[in-house]
């Protein structure tokens, strides 16, 4: 079998610290064979090639729409999320299959030329399932589920578990039934999901303090949330104001075992982050801030998840509210934002974080012997503090 070996002004192996000028070797299928210090260990450089800028592994993207990806440029920016909600729900009204599924495919190829290896990515229909079977992205849906009226359970649930089977049995894809948000879902449906996430030892994803609103909903039942939702004709009448947070709310219609991604956190407080560490047992947190930008523009307190030291993911959300699927792209304006934050850190979220917490990180995440992660060269910053830059860009090695 022939080995390839290539050496980088930095390797960024992330399970353990950078190599200066480090030698990658792998083979043909991408399978980690090796790495070298060359402060450590001698080698012949005859067969070494030679690259400018940092080897980093494949990127996993944990927060994806991928069936929304014919929206983009659909829908105006920054505008919150209240108006974003209400653009979306008038853009369905005019959906194209061609056109759905075009945009589908076009969205995964674009993901792996922007260096993305496994992806979670909600769905509410089947339309991307063809698609994510022949992709060479490794694929885990969270079958989404939302219906705010308690009696309309069943019907949600069933619905949802028809489209699991679809995707497990018809396309052999991996996947779960998750819930869409905390204030979307009634408690008989969070039950629902919870029995079967249980069962079924499941990953789930849930979006979590995206706007402030979901705070006041919570808190006394006021905002544009519960206004919303009146006016398109949802009956919350049953709801009584919890006077708490919102994921204190329903912490008990929640699985405690289960690997959870909350997902946005752009309202969260240190509050919020004590309760959820505390009471669940593997709680992972997606930043995706240009969508945050996109539609809230407002980024979460990043400062505070680092000072907290928990597990931090990175999702690229949908083309409704994001200019491109690019896990490099978020970096980028992280790295704007806060400066202070090591590039090491932030490449962790974006590849051993997420591929823990989809229980891939056998396989991606890290440059460690065996594993067959995918290879990212990233162009830096001309400068002797290595960090990225606007003009950094990703090239897929492998
Ligand atoms: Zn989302």
């Amino acid at each position: 079998m022939s080995l390839r070996k290539i050496s980088a002004d930095y390797i960024f192996p992330i399970s353990s610290p950078p190599i200066k000028n480090g030698v990658l070797i792998f083979d043909e299928k991408g399978k980690i064979v090796d790495l070298i210090d060359p402060t450590k260990t001698e080698l012949n450089l005859e067969d070494v090639q030679l690259v400018i800028g940092l080897l980093c592994p494949g990127f996993v993207n944990t927060h994806c729409h991928l069936e929304l990806s014919w929206m983009k440029d659909r829908i105006p920016e920054k505008t919150g999320l209240a108006d974003f909600v209400v653009h979306i729900e008038k853009q369905k009204k005019l959906r194209n299959e061609d056109e759905v599924f075009e945009a589908i495919a076009n969205a995964d190829i674009e993901m792996r030329k922007n260096g993305i290896v496994a992806v979670g990515d909600i769905s509410n229909t089947a339309y991307t399932f063809p698609a994510k079977a022949g992709s060479t992205i490794d694929y885990y849906t969270f079958i989404e589920v939302y219906g705010s009226m308690p009696w309309l359970a069943d019907e949600k649930i069933e619905k949802a578990l028809g489209i699991h089977q679809q995707l497990t049995e018809k396309y052999g894809l991996k996947g779960s039934i998750s819930p869409h948000a905390t204030y979307s879902v009634s408690e008989p449906l969070f039950l629902k999901i919870k029995a079967f996430a249980e069962k079924h030892q499941s990953i789930l994803s849930i979006h979590h303090q995206e706007s402030e609103a979901e705070n006041h909903f919570f808190k006394d039942k006021s905002g544009w949330i519960i206004e919303n939702m009146k006016k398109i004709g949802i009956d919350y009448s049953w709801f009584k104001a919890t006077g708490k947070s919102p994921l204190e709310s329903i912490a008990g219609m929640l699985p405690e075992e289960n690997p959870i991604l909350l997902v946005h956190n752009t309202f969260s407080t240190e509050e919020n982050i004590n309760f959820a560490q505390s009471y669940f047992e593997n709680i992972s947190w997606c930043l995706c801030p240009n969508a945050n930008l996109y539609i809230e523009n407002k980024l979460p307190d990043v400062q505070l998840f680092t000072r907290k030291n928990v597990r931090i993911t990175l999702g690229t959300d949908s083309l409704a509210s994001n200019r491109e699927l690019s896990m490099l792209d978020e970096m980028k304006t992280l790295t704007g934002a806060f400066p202070e934050i090591s590039l090491e850190e932030i490449l962790k979220w974006g590849t051993l974080n997420g591929a823990e917490f989809l229980g891939l990180s056998h396989k991606y995440g890290s440059f460690e012997k065996g594993k067959t992660p995918g290879i990212n060269l990233i162009s830096l910053k001309d400068d002797p503090k290595i960090q990225l830059s606007k003009e950094s860009k990703v090239k897929v090695i492998v």
